[in-house]
Order: structure tokens, then C-alpha cells, then sequence
């Protein structure tokens, strides 16, 4: 076994095997690169994220965040790591080399970011954010904008946030209160709270780049009249020094269940009347340019369900291998048997092939979303990349939610593993739950990410992004349908799939005939229907790939007996690994995909109870 936060030989298989992405070094965007280059990258990342970043996720959980006197000071114990992180280039390693970046895929930079965010995701916030912070005005700030904030942000020498949430306004941010004052000098004053700001304030770095979500006066009301301001917490000076402070103020943060070490503040902007923001982009394209940020979060949260779920997984199985607790089921009536591991017990063992099957399948999921990103960059016509670009915008809030949901019952699991002493503080994976309740609230609770896939993401380009991962699905079911080993989880799909895609002819009838409150009494089933289809197709594929390897190895050595198969993969890993492979997607296929034609039609039912029954009737 590597380490115990990544299977980093999962991570490879997707990317070069799956995936391929070697494909991607004959495009000129990619040209640079190798799979030796890639590799060494990626090996420099698990050494960074086992030997700096891990070591300290216990002793940041509690020394936590302090507030004291009006200043927030965050573990010491980032310090280190995060200098060598920034010193690295890890915040930007995807961005052109024109900022700083390496131009790296996507999908090898969202490996390297499984393995820090597995290690500690609270750190995490701090340079993720502050990427996010600094592509924004990248992409929409001026040419002094870009120089005054973005070179600082994606060196890391400032970090930088994200601040849309009020007291009053959090999945509805149309409901915000801040305003922003015109000055003569074509900047503006803003004025109001945010809450809930990640990183808002801290020791880290001496400055902290927020862009804020405001209305300036006499600006609509609701979504379409918000802008947003660069609001530096110290103001910079014409030649790049710290100035004055900017009159932003925090006002305390947040005691958290998780990710103590990520400091949640409450920032008052302007209570002196003098906090100085400046314009980013046009004035009431707020919410438009803002979801750069919040997209390139969500798939950033997304992968905190994967890389936290992974975390918890490695440790449960290492644990498990190790705890030797009761005997053999087959031993029950021996009483002279030899109590065992415990990962020789059926329950454990299917709870962990279940774990196994789910952070892979997730990890797919994830890593598909980035090498969407990197097809759509080298893609050579208008139409192949518009495909690309919809599969991801198709994806993403199931990226969002459903990995962070299962994530979250994968740390549930690995604490069953545990048994009692899961539930201590003693072993990791009572934090690591901790850590992961979180991704499923923030960045648009789950609730709101299924809206959004039910509500603007079925149906865009008329339908044509679900009409293609159809066509996806349906390809890869007609390649291993009558496969002898893989057939009948081809047919599995094969009928779930149908079921699914009847479920949004359903919707779309449904809305036609009035009845709008069905697709969104059911999204959130849906989206998680939805996801183990996409799930089930991407490990159906790993297997196809696996099981032709695997084949090879046993030709290749003369291995024709089932007896000699399981031999070899009792003593070669590379054979064990693919078997696993297979596994995962026989399991995932039995075990998940086999409801879904049941769930589609307990949606088709239509019922309606929740929404029927009286608020009385809840409490009574
Ligand atoms: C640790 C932490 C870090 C955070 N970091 C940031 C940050 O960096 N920047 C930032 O701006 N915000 C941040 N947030 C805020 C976070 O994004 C919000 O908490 C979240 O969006 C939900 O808003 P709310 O808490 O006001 O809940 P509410 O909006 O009150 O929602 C409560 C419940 O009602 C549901 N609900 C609400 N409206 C609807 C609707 N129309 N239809 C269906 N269901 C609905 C929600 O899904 C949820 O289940 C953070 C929060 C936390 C706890």
C-alpha cells in the first residue's frame, strides 16, 4: 500500500490509461509535456502533500483559529508548508506560463490537487481561494487591476477570497444589502457585511484581495443589478506597496464542527465609511463574472468530497488490515479458532469494497470534469468544443454534490470500520468526517446545486449536453454488452440508463402540462440517479480497459486456470490492481445501478406527500 491519503496507481490509471492523456502532448497547448514529466510532477505533489501539508491537519484542527482583539490568527503550523507550496507554483500550475503558471492538464493538476486537498483540506482554502480570487481579474480585471492584485495572488505572496454571503442573503444572493458608492476618481465606496467569508481574514500574508458582491445605488434590485468590487484589505500604493488599511473590519469568526483551520469571518466593509473598492469588469455583470469563481469552486469542492472520502478509505483499509478482532464466520463453531483481521469479516469487507467502488467512481467523476476542460482547450472546431464545455457544465453540480455526499458517507463508513475508536480523535477519520459535513453546504448547499441541474442544466443548448452523455453511456453499454465477463453489468447500465432518460422526458411533460413542482421536488434523487448512471458508465469503462490488461498478464505468463488467475494476483499488484478495477465496477453495477430504474420510477409515481401535508402536521 502507498500512502494514506491517495491510491496514486488509481490516479495514473485514470489518466493515462482511461483518460489517455498522452494524446494531449500533440496539441499545441500540451506540446511541452510528457508522461515522464507529468509523472515526476506528480510525485513531487504526494511528497509535498505526505511530508508537509499532512503532519499538519491534526495539530491545525486544534490550534484552530484564534480571534483576538480584532485580529485572526490561523495554526503556525501552515506556514512552512504553505511557503513551499507558493515556492512550488501549486497554486496556479494549470494557468498559462504569461501568469506565472505551468500550463500543466487539467486533469494532471486536479490529481495534484487530490493529494493536497486529502491531506489537509482547511489549509487547502487558503491557496484555493486565492487562485480563484486572482483568475478573476485575470480574466475580467484592467491591466492595472491585473498587476496592482493578480501577479501577488498567484505567487501566493497575498491569498484571496470570495464574498457574496450576508446574514440575510446565502442561497438567495439576489437578497444582498452591500452597496457600492460612486467617488469622483471612478472608484466606490462600499458599504455592508458578509458573513461566513473563508480565509477573510488572517496571519498568513500580509494582504488579503477580496472581491465583494454589491449594488450600486440605484442599481435593480435582485441578481441582475449586482457588480462586484476589488476590495483589498490593505490599499495598495501606486508602486505596489502597502498603503492605510481599507476600513475592512472582521467581526469575529465562526466555532465550526470541521476545517477549524480555515478561518470563516464575518467581514464589515466600510464602518468608518471608508472602505475603497474598485470596479471588476462591468457594472451589474457581478453575478456573471462571479461564477467563474463559484464554478471553478464548486469543482474545487467537489474534489474535497473525493480527496477527504480517499483519505478516509486508505486509513480504514490500512486499519482494517491491521485490527484483529473475533474469528472467522466459517470458524463459528470452532472454539479453538484464531480470531482474525478484520478485514476477513464479510460485513467489513463489502463495507470496504463499497467505500473502494465509490471514491474511485467519484474520483472518475471529478478527474472526467477536468479532462472535459482539457479537450475543450485543444479542441480544433467551434462545435467539438462546445460539446466538450457542456459535458462539464452538465457535470458540475453533480461533481459538486454527489461526491461530496457520498464522500461524506465514505468517512461515515471508514468510522464504522473503526468502530469505537473511529469515533475518537485519536484516528483521523473522526476529523476527516468533520471536515467533509461542510462541501456539502458551502458553495451552494446540494439542495441548490440539484436545482440547477434539474432546473438550467438539463435543458441547455436544448437538450443537446444530455442527449451527448447519452450517446456516451450508450456506446460504452453496446462495447461490453456481449462481453462474456462484463455483459451483464453492460445490461445493468443499459436499463438504468433508459430509466434515467425517461425520468427527463417525465420533467420536461410534467412542465409542459404545469406541473413544474415535480422536477424540483425531485431534483436532488434525481441528480443522485443521475450520477450513478455517469458513475456506472465511467467504472464500466475502467473495467473494459482493466480486464483486456489483465487478460494480456495471463496470456502472457500462460495462466489459463481460474485457480492460477487468482494466483497471480495474490502476488503481482499491477494484476491486483486491475481485478480491483473490474471488482469496483461489477460491485458499483450491483449495489447502486440496479435501483435506479426502481428510483426512476418512484419518481415517475409523483407523489407529492411532503408538499401536501400540512407544516402542521410535521410537529404534531
Ligand atoms: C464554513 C463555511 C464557509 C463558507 N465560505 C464562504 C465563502 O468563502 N464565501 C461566501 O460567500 N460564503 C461562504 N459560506 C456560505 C455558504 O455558501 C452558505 O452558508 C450557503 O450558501 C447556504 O446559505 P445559508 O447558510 O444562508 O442557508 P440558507 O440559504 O438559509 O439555506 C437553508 C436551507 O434551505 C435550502 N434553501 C434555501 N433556499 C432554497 C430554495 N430557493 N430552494 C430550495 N432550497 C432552498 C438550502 O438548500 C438549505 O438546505 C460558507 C459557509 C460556511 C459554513
Amino acid at each position: 500500500m502507498g500512502n494514506l491519503l491517495v491510491n496514486t496507481r488509481d490516479q495514473q490509471f485514470l489518466l493515462f490509461e482511461q483518460f489517455g492523456i498522452e494524446k494531449l502532448f500533440e496539441s499545441e497547448a500540451y506540446e511541452g509535456f510528457s508522461k515522464d514529466d507529468l509523472l515526476m510532477i506528480l510525485s513531487e505533489a504526494e511528497k509535498l502533500a505526505v511530508g508537509e501539508i499532512f503532519p499538519t491537519l491534526k495539530e491545525g484542527d486544534e490550534e484552530s483559529c484564534q480571534f483576538k482583539n480584532g485580529e485572526v490568527t490561523i495554526p503556525k503550523c501552515f506556514r512552512g508548508p504553505y511557503k513551499k507550496y507558493c515556492e512550488a507554483g501549486w497554486i496556479n500550475p494549470m494557468d498559462s506560463p504569461d501568469v506565472g503558471g505551468q500550463g500543466m492538464p487539467h486533469t494532471a493538476g486536479y490529481a495534484a490537487m487530490e493529494l493536497f486537498c486529502a491531506a489537509n483540506y482547511a489549509f487547502c482554502m487558503y491557496p484555493g481561494l486565492t487562485h480563484g480570487a486572482a483568475n478573476l481579474i485575470n480574466v475580467y480585471g484592467n491591466e492595472k487591476q491585473k498587476k496592482t492584485y493578480m501577479e501577488k495572488c498567484f505567487s501566493g505572496e497575498w491569498t484571496g477570497t470570495m464574498c457574496l454571503t450576508e446574514p440575510g442573503a446565502g442561497s438567495d444572493v439576489g437578497a444582498l444589502k452591500t452597496t457600492a458608492k460612486r467617488l469622483p476618481d471612478g472608484k466606490f465606496l462600499i458599504t455592508g457585511t458578509k458573513c461566513f467569508i473563508s480565509a477573510g481574514d488572517h496571519d498568513l500574508t500580509p494582504n488579503i484581495i477580496h472581491p465583494v458582491l454589491a449594488r450600486i445605488e440605484g442599481d435593480p434590485a435582485g441578481t441582475k443589478g449586482i457588480s462586484i468590487f476589488i476590495v483589498p484589505k490593505i490599499r495598495v500604493n501606486d508602486d505596489g506597496t502597502l498603503g492605510e488599511p481599507n476600513d475592512v473590519k472582521c467581526g469575529g469568526i465562526e466555532h465550526k464542527m470541521g476545517i477549524k483551520a480555515s478561518a470563516t469571518a464575518t467581514l464589515n466593509f466600510g464602518e468608518d465609511g471608508n472602505c475603497i473598492g474598485e470596479l471588476l469588469g462591468e457594472e451589474r455583470a457581478g453575478i456573471r463574472i462571479m461564477f467563474q469563481m463559484m464554478n471553478e469552486a464548486r469543482l474545487g469542492v467537489g474534489m474535497q468530497g473525493v480527496a477527504i472520502g480517499s483519505a478516509a478509505f486508505q486509513h480504514a483499509v490500512a486499519y482494517a488490515k491491521e485490527r484483529v478482532q473475533g474469528t472467522p464466520v466459517w470458524e463459528m463453531k470452532n472454539p479453538a479458532a484464531k480470531a482474525v483481521t478484520i478485514i476477513n469479516h464479510p460485513d467489513v469487507r463489502k463495507r470496504l469494497m463499497w467505500m473502494k467502488a465509490h471514491v474511485e467512481g467519484i474520483r472518475a467523476l471529478a478527474y472526467f470534469g477536468a479532462y472535459c476542460m482539457d479537450m475543450s482547450r485543444i479542441s480544433k472546431t467551434e462545435a467539438e468544443k462546445a460539446n466538450w464545455e457542456g459535458y462539464l457544465e452538465l457535470l458540475t453540480p453533480i461533481i459538486k454534490s454527489y461526491s461530496t455526499d457520498k464522500g461524506l458517507l465514505i468517512c461515515s463508513a471508514a468510522m464504522d470500520v473503526y468502530g469505537g475508536y473511529g469515533y475518537c480523535s485519536e484516528y483521523p477519520v473522526e476529523q476527516l468526517m468533520r471536515d467533509e459535513k461542510i462541501a456539502c453546504i458551502y458553495e451552494g448547499t446540494n439542495g441548490i446545486q440539484a436545482l440547477d441541474f434539474v432546473g438550467r442544466k438539463l435543458g441547455q443548448r436544448k437538450g443537446a449536453n444530455v442527449m451527448n452523455m447519452a450517446g456516451l453511456v450508450q456506446k460504452t453499454i453496446a462495447r461490453y454488452k456481449n462481453d462474456p465477463d462484463l455483459g451483464k453489468a453492460a445490461a445493468t447500465l443499459e436499463e438504468a440508463s433508459n430509466a434515467v432518460f425517461e425520468v427527463a422526458m417525465f420533467f420536461a411533460a410534467a412542465g409542459k402540462g404545469g406541473d413544474f413542482i415535480a422536477p424540483i421536488y425531485n431534483a436532488g434523487k434525481y441528480l443522485d440517479i443521475f450520477g450513478d448512471m455517469v458513475i456506472g458508465y465511467l467504472l464500466l469503462e475502467a473495467a473494459g480497459i482493466a480486464k483486456e490488461k489483465l487478460d494480456a498478464m495471463y496470456e502472457g505468463k500462460g495462466l489459463a486456470t481460474i485457480g492460477k488467475k487468482i494466483g497471480l494476483q495474490r502476488e503481482n499488484q499491477e494484476a491486483a490492481f486491475y481485478a480491483g478495477k473490474i471488482a469496483s465496477a461489477k460491485f458499483f453495477m450491483n449495489d447502486a445501478v440496479t435501483t435506479v430504474k426502481a428510483r426512476c420510477e418512484a419518481i415517475k409515481a409523483n407523489d407529492k406527500s411532503a408538499m401536501e401535508m400540512v407544516d402542521l402536521a410535521f410537529t404534531v
